[in-house]
């Protein structure tokens, strides 16, 4: 039996519930700690009230608490260089380090990376001012695709028909990527690395709009589902031999190894797959549905990741289950959303064979749980295949009430069909 190990996660949202979730059950991982966390990630694992941007105060944490590994959730702590922070005082970390994490902070990093390493994606121009972005969107022609060069939570991009809106996004931002639009489907692909090994995960799809039928304001997911009965038998293969490799080849290349979670948004468009985008960490909700669906043990693969020893460990364990998330979101969400609304229904939920994940939750004044953010909630369901999942899904999230709450209904829909 490898050595026994003690984790801090750092996050609140679904993600990091889902991640204490996995890390719980696995037999080699002896304690789960959280920073901050929600009430979820408090039934499974410890919650500190420490500020994950803040790295001292996260690596004077994981030193108290005798940690041998700190796993980073979201991107805003690698990027203020909390990983850094952590690995400083002798202690592993799973994410890059903040020159690494430029790889999601800038897109313009992202697109000279992929030049060098040779990784298709879509034709791009960095523009400097109002002149270039013009030249720029003439030459591209539409639907326009405008970027800011930097970490925008998603909503730094624009993809609009209308010239006079692209230009107007781009007079917002300081560096701007003007780039093609790639059609065609997108799938998430997400592997771990150490820097130099590879292990990719399953491809997963996610939905970013708002409304039924892929409709209304862009979200931070509104829900996902694994794996993609549609998607080409050799995906996993092709990406990782002309996405994957490369990228984490070129990033140690230029002295800036990548080790952590490499995510690839990839568009599988008429002409062939292409990157549309790199995350520096999970995706939130595709990792709720992909770590209910993965078998190997995640404290020992992320130590593993972590520690660069990801060559010694077996290739991953996948269960032939498929798994569907759907987000609950409060009212008025992707926009100010209502909170302090009370949770029902999370225990029948359960019950029923559903997994509730956690993200936008309080504890409330009378031993309840409240609502705190945009999206609540993820209801995973898992089945023998998609629309069982669905089923298991969707029945579990009818169970949970929240006042002025809505969902998508159509997350996997087609793919079940
Ligand atoms: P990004 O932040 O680069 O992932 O972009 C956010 C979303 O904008 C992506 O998930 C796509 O849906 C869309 N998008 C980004 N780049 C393109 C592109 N070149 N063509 C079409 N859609 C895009």
């Amino acid at each position: 039996m490898p050595a026994p190990l003690r984790v801090l996660v750092l996050g609140s949202g679904g993600r990091e519930h889902a991640l204490a979730l996995a890390l719980a059950r696995d037999p080699q991982v002896v304690a789960v700690h959280v920073a901050p966390g929600n009430p979820g990630t408090a039934e499974v694992a410890t919650n500190h009230a420490v500020d994950p941007l803040d790295g001292a105060a996260v690596s004077a944490l994981a030193v108290r608490l005798g940690v041998d590994l700190v796993v980073v959730g979201p991107e805003a702590p690698l990027v203020a260089g909390v990983a850094d922070a952590v690995r400083v005082r002798g202690i592993a970390c799973f994410g890059p380090s903040a020159a690494a994490a430029q790889l999601e902070g800038s897109k313009a990093f992202a697109k000279d990376v992929m030049e060098l390493a040779g990784v298709p994606t879509a034709a791009s121009r960095l523009c400097r001012d109002a002149d270039e972005v013009a030249a720029a969107l003439d030459a591209f022609g539409p639907p326009y695709v405008v970027k800011d060069d930097g970490l925008a939570a998603g909503k730094g991009v624009v993809v609009t028909d209308d010239r006079d809106a692209a230009l107007a996004h781009a007079a917002g931002c300081d560096r701007v990527v003007v780039e093609a639009y790639l059609d065609g489907p997108e799938v998430s692909l997400f592997a771990v690395t150490d820097g130099t090994t590879v292990r990719a995960m399953q491809p997963a799809q996610d939905f970013k709009r708002v409304g039924a039928g892929d409709t209304g304001p862009n979200t931070g997911g509104m829900g996902a589902y694994t794996p993609l009965p549609w998607a080409p038998a050799d995906l996993v293969e092709d990406v990782t031999r002309r996405v994957l490799e490369p990228t984490v080849a070129e990033m140690a290349r230029r002295g800036v190894p990548f080790s952590g979670l490499l995510y690839a948004g990839l568009a599988l468009t008429s002409s062939g797959m292409r990157v549309v985008e790199f995350n520096a960490r999970f995706g939130d909700p595709e990792t709720q549905p992909l770590l209910a669906r993965l078998e190997t043990p995640l404290g020992g693969l992320l130590h593993a990741a972590a520690t660069g020893r990801l060559a010694d460990e077996p290739e991953l364990v996948w269960s032939d289950a498929s798994a569907v998330g759907v987000v609950l979101a409060a009212e008025n969400y992707p926009g100010t959303p209502v909170t302090g609304g009370v949770l029902t229904g999370l225990a029948e939920a359960a019950a029923d064979g559903a997994l509730v994940v956690q993200a936008g939750t309080a504890s409330g004044p009378d031993d309840d749980v409240v609502s705190s953010g945009g999206r609540v909630l993820t209801v995973v369901g898992t089945g023998p295949d998609l629309a069982a999942a669905r089923e298991v899904a969707y029945a579990g999230i009818a169970r949970i009430g929240l006042e002025g709450s809505f969902y998508r209904h159509d997350i996997a829909e087609e793919a079940a069909r």
